[in-house]
């Protein structure tokens, strides 16, 4: 699966509640590049400049990443993509590597959110340092502040968080990865999901698509 849609548009909060729900691999891009430039590798050096000022890390080097991620064992069977992929050249790589495999993607979820949410969403999201938890200081805030209820851990801002790098989050998704909605649309396996709605219920319909008879994947797909 794949899961698109603007930045604060609860991709990964969804992702991860789906894929603990089921049993499925989440792979986001985002948080593979943090971890990279967390442990000062030549890749989360190459990647931070872009990272920082909200701008999207070059073809070359996100999309060598993620295919190595889904051939190795642990993804073998069913995975989430979370934040990939964002440009047509990377959704046509990630195809052509599915094609070699014989492999195809069961369901593109795009998630739908007014631009005023995202930006409101954005720019109060505080994430756990300890636990990766993301609170919301407008719509989810934690009992304590600056204090993740889940395991106590100090809350941080992401510097791509920041007013400005949200405007131009936004702006590189509007023209850079809006594009791919068309692309897998005319694949037939985008389904539209309005996120601006409680997650719980949003966490419902994605259940229920995924499992539904009619839209499961085929032999080919995972
Ligand atoms: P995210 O956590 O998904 O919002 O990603 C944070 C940042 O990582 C983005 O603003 C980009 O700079 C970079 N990034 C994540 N995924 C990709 C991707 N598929 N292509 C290019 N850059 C990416």
């Amino acid at each position: 699966m794949v899961f698109l849609g603007a930045p604060g548009a609860g991709k990964g909060t969804q992702a991860k509640q789906l894929a603990a729900g089921h049993g499925v691999l989440h792979i986001s891009s985002g948080d593979m590049l943090r971890e990279q430039v967390a442990a000062g590798t030549e890749l989360g050096r190459a990647a931070d400049t872009f990272m920082r000022s909200g701008q999207l890390v070059p073809d070359d080097v996100i999309i060598g990443m993620v295919l190595e991620r889904i051939r190795r064992p642990d993804a073998a069977r069913a995975w989430i993509l979370d934040g990939f992929p964002r440009t047509l050249n990377q959704a046509e790589a990630l195809d052509q590597a599915l094609e070699q495999a014989s492999l195809g993607l069961s369901h593109v979820f795009s998630f739908e959110v007014p631009h005023d949410v995202l930006v409101r969403r954005l720019t109060a999201r505080w994430t756990c340092g300890s636990c990766g938890a993301i609170w919301n200081t407008e719509f989810k805030p934690p009992a304590k502040a600056g204090v993740c209820d889940t395991c106590g851990g100090a809350l941080q801002q992401r510097s791509d968080d920041r007013p400005e790098a949200v405007t131009a989050r936004l702006e590189v998704y509007t023209r850079q990865t809006a594009p791919l909605l068309d692309y897998y649309r005319s694949q037939g396996v985008l389904h539209d999901v309005d996120a601006d709605r409680p997650p719980s219920d949003i966490l419902a319909d994605l259940a229920r698509m995924i499992s539904d008879p009619d839209r499961s994947p085929s032999s080919r797909s995972r």
